[in-house]
């Protein structure tokens, strides 16, 4: 076991926590709040008007889709059905910590704002 000195959240308990953000799509419609730890916009699934988006990692058949994050994209949307404290701040700052190392939204002190996807033809 180890502990970042960084954060009181052990590694072991970090990791357990990414396998949620994978496959995920029936967790994280179960849940009643949603955080993403890479931008920390948070949401309610079932809110009307809320736009959930997946995709189809590797295309693996008989295993869910994985959650997008509405606001930024990037598949790194944890639920409250996982069990972890996806409401509670200092974990979401653990996780952006730990995974992106750096150089997420959240350790940039950037704002949560809405990506604009743009569509480019390749011939
Ligand atoms: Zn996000």
């Amino acid at each position: 076991m180890s502990t970042n000195p960084r954060h009181p959240y052990r590694e072991e308990y970090l990791k357990a926590a990414h396998r949620h953000t994978i496959y995920n799509r029936s967790e994280i419609e179960a849940s009643s709040v949603c955080c993403c730890y890479y931008c920390g916009h948070q949401f309610h699934p079932r809110d009307p008007g809320i736009e959930l988006f997946y995709t189809d990692v590797n295309n693996r058949k008989g295993l869910d889709e994985t959650s997008l994050c509405p606001m930024c994209g990037i598949d790194s949307v944890l639920g409250d059905a996982s069990g972890f404290p996806v409401a509670e701040a200092g974990f979401i700052q653990a996780m952006t910590t730990y995974w992106f190392d750096g150089f997420s939204r959240i350790d940039a002190e950037m704002p949560i704002e809405k990506v604009t996807w743009t569509r480019i033809e390749v011939e």
